[in-house]
């Protein structure tokens, strides 16, 4: 088998219309495809990684991208396991030891602490090209791994020789071909696979803040009749945050200069850090919910937001596809262990079965939230907010939502225990 040791760059691999075999070739090369091709190269597998564009190898040191996750326990685990942590706490990890959530509309409020349940934190907000810059150069450490970017596929065939087809004709086949590209996922839609979901009428403003007060590692979310505000902190003082409204209310506020934004947002997070001092750039993110119909196809399988899209108030997006991408390796290297057929539609079944009942779970959960904490009927408000206060006064229900927020609750696959 010719496998392209540490390839990189480029258009096209040797002479057009060469033929690969892989046992895997993964389409999307963000935290999930990257996650799932470390998993599966660890266990030996023959790996190719087809990514549209290069990661992101270097930014200025103060400088926090737009773009970050809370990441689980959970996560946290497997990316350990896929030897990813220490790298990407070498480039900036900001654990938070507290979560506060409160409601807009009312008296409610629920306090998370680590302590109480006698852990250091409860999670990492983490850059999402730190993470996937991790992975991307143990890939490259693996011999067994070929990466190929700028990849552009234009056809997909499945079926007993699954393939897909690149731009200028390069025809690569695998055992199993994984769609890891994304929430808008071409290869979804290559497969003529639907989604089921619908806009939430919300954008979310992502920026980096700086407030005068610190943020004494809180993660802080206050729910309003538009949508939720979060407040993630980042280790050196300032917090990224993920501000989600009304369209409108979207483009009033990115329309605003830095002043004029600092100042409605010191006001809609209550002051609670004083005054905000200073926003970076900011970018905005239409929010939708999207659940594929199936996970897989004939030599085919989708990973994380490929598969589902799911609102951020819970910060769960990643982690359920880290879980994802986890379960399918499980199969995968088990299959292979086993001398069956990798790809074949019972170990693909096995893959679906665990995964797209607590993924809908979730989906519909944080849609409910959604609704619930959107509302302004007044028996429902009123309920919400003695919710939020038995559950902040109630250890037992404290306990079960904290292990669930930290990826702990249910079965989990092998890398992330
Ligand atoms: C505002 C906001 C806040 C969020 N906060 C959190 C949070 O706190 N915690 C959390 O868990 N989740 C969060 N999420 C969700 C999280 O960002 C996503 O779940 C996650 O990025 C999905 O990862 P992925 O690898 O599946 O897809 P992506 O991150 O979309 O990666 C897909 C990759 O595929 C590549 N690609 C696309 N098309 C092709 C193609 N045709 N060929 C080859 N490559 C292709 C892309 O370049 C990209 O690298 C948030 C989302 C938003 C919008």
């Amino acid at each position: 088998m010719a496998v392209y040791h540490g390839w990189h760059g480029g258009s096209h691999l040797t002479d057009p219309e060469v033929v690969d075999q892989y046992d895997l070739l993964i389409v999307g090369g963000g935290m999930v495809g990257c996650a799932l091709a470390c998993a599966v190269a660890d266990a030996g597998l023959q790996v190719c990684l087809l990514e549209v564009r290069e990661p992101q190898r270097k930014w200025p040191l103060d400088e926090v991208d737009l773009r970050v996750s809370a990441l689980t326990r959970a996560s946290q685990r497997i990316l350990e396991n896929l030897q990813a942590w220490s790298r990407m706490a070498e480039l900036r990890i900001s654990p938070y030891t507290d979560m506060e959530v409160w409601d807009a509309g009312g008296d409610g409020r629920i306090h998370f602490s680590a302590a109480e349940i006698g852990e250091a934190n409860l999670g990492h907000i983490v850059e999402n090209r730190v993470t996937q810059l991790a992975l991307w150069e143990r890939l490259e450490s693996l011999s067994n791994v070929s990466l190929h970017y700028p990849a552009k596929v234009t056809d997909l065939q499945l079926g007993d020789e699954p393939a897909v087809v690149l731009q200028g004709g390069d025809r690569l086949t695998a055992k199993l071909i994984v769609a890891a590209d994304g929430r808008d996922s071409q290869m979804r839609q290559m497969a003529n696979i639907d989604t089921r979901g619908w806009d939430y009428d919300q954008h979310a403003i992502v920026a980096t803040i700086r407030p005068s007060l610190h943020h004494q590692h809180t993660a802080r979310q206050r729910f309003m009749k538009r949508g939720p505000l979060a407040l993630l902190p980042i280790d050196d003082g300032r917090c990224s945050i993920v501000w989600s409204t009304s369209p409108s209310q979207a483009e009033e506020l990115m329309a605003l200069n830095d002043e004029m934004f600092c100042h409605q947002l010191t006001g809609a997070i209550e002051a609670i850090l004083g005054e905000i001092l200073d926003v970076g750039p900011r970018g905005v993110f239409p929010l939708r919910l999207g659940h594929a119909d199936t996970y897989i196809g004939p030599g085919l399988a989708l990973v994380g937001d490929a598969a589902h899209a799911i609102h951020p108030l819970a910060g769960q997006g990643v982690n359920l596809g880290f879980m994802d991408a986890m379960t399918l390796a499980e199969v995968v290297i088990d299959a292979h262990a086993t001398g069956k057929k990798i790809g074949s539609t019972a170990s693909l079944r096995r893959y679906e079965r665990a995964r797209k009942g607590p993924n809908m779970a979730m989906l519909g959960a944080m849609d409910a939230f959604k609704r619930i904490f959107s509302n302004e009927v007044v028996p429902l408000k009123l309920m919400r907010n003695i919710g939020l206060n038995v559950a902040d006064r109630s250890g037992f229900i404290k306990r079960q939502l904290v292990r669930r927020a930290m990826g702990l609750s249910g079965e989990l696959p092998r890398l992330a225990r």
